[in-house]
């Protein structure tokens, strides 16, 4: 087989119709030179295949990938953990003792309610948000992938 048409078709016009880029006119050109030209037809079958591999490669990594925060080694994984684990704690520390300066320095149910009332609502929107997190993490369908 040549390496180009005998006939000197435009070879970019086959990758254009494999892409549906070109207008109907120029559609119809390559389907009529594909019928009675066998190098463009084994030209256009191996660019289709090989735009199907170029496809199923983009369709086969997971959807989500570039989005997910797990880091992929086990090191970085602890170095995750115990960060998170540090952050929990420290925070834990932080409100707890910012908690009882306010306690004891506040007077009144009223005013109690008015500046503890917020934060308890804040911490349990953040530790909803943690636990949240632990359990993705727990349940995360690729996790160990990379082991
Ligand atoms: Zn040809």
């Amino acid at each position: 087989m040549p390496e180009t048409c005998p006939r000197g078709f435009d070879e970019t016009l086959l990758s254009g119709a494999i892409d549906r880029e070109l207008v109907q006119a120029a559609a119809q050109k390559v389907r009529i030179h594909l019928e009675d030209c066998a190098h463009c037809r084994a030209l256009y079958k191996e660019l289709t295949e090989l735009r199907e591999v170029a496809m199923s490669t983009t369709i086969h990594q997971p959807p989500d990938d570039q989005w997910r925060e797990a880091p992929r080694g086990g090191v970085s994984k602890a170095g995750r953990i115990v960060g998170w684990l540090l952050a929990v704690a420290w925070l834990v520390i932080i409100t707890a003792f910012g908690l009882y300066q306010g306690w004891q320095n506040t007077d009144g149910a009223f005013e109690k309610f008015l500046g503890f009332g917020g934060l308890g609502a804040v911490a349990l929107l953040l530790g909803s948000v943690a636990l949240d997190r632990w359990r993705t993490a727990k349940t995360d369908p690729y996790r160990g992938v990379e082991k």
